[in-house]
């Protein structure tokens, strides 16, 4: 595999210093390669983005409790611009899932997430928001908020230290770093869907699964397949 060389600018011979100093910025900064232009637009806008995050004000369950410390003065999250909890989605650009989330409160989940601005991120605190935590495989419990929401940083433990948490939006900050506007999602062409509401019936109905649902639910043969197959998950021959 051969890898592709930048593309330098063909040397001239300056005659004066004005000269000089024309070819050099032509050469490094504003008039050079587009991808040049585009790397210092991406670092200009990512340093103002990942220093300004608008947490959503909302926790779900006990975690919220170590997210309401992490925002007090001991902790001290203005030092990364991001102590402005915001009571309203659309003022808000990262949601942290603070908590255990249950299949009621799920819906509301993803309308709060689809009602954020674009670039939004989530970060799943906690081991019930990361995979269900000590309710995993509860009959009111969704396994883990990525099965509703694209997540960006997941942070172990039951609750996390603030210092976790801390830690966990460092991470987001280096993720935030490394994003372009080349290829980020809300500058592509087309209007993004949000992500469609899940349904709460007896259980939760996830609407993007809705034909699979429909189809499954028409073959009686299959649908017994399938509970037999769920009843035994897990379980050791
Ligand atoms: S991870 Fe632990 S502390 Fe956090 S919401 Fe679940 S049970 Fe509570």
């Amino acid at each position: 595999m051969s890898e592709e060389k930048p593309q330098t600018p063909p040397m001239t011979i300056a005659n004066s210093e004005q000269e000089w100093l024309d070819e050099q910025v032509r050469r490094t900064i504003w008039t050079g390669p587009w991808n040049k232009f585009i790397d210092l637009v991406d670092l200009i806008y990512n340093w103002g983005r990942r220093n300004s995050i608008w947490p959503l004000g909302f926790g779900l369950a006990c975690c919220a409790i170590e997210m309401i410390c992490t925002s007090a003065t001991r902790f001290d999250i203005a030092r990364f611009g991001m102590e402005l909890f915001r009571g309203t989605p659309r003022q808000a650009d990262l949601m942290l899932v603070s908590g255990t989330v249950t299949k009621k409160m799920a819906p509301a989940v993803v309308r709060l997430y689809n009602q954020m601005a674009e670039p939004k991120y989530v970060v799943a605190m906690g081991a019930c928001a990361s995979g269900g935590g000590p309710f995993k495989e509860g009959y009111n419990v969704v396994s883990g908020v990525d099965k509703l929401v694209p997540v960006d940083v997941y942070i172990p433990g039951c609750p996390p230290t603030p210092q976790a948490l801390l830690y966990g939006l460092m991470q987001l900050q280096k993720k935030i770093d490394k994003q372009s506007i080349r290829d980020a999602a809300w500058y592509r062409k087309g209007v993004s869907e949000g992500v469609p509401e899940p349904i709460l019936g007896p259980d939760l109905i996830d609407a993007r699964r809705l034909d699979e649902i429909t189809a499954l639910s028409a073959d009686p043969e299959k649908l017994a397949a399938r509970a037999v197959k769920l009843a035994t998950k897990g379980k050791k021959e």
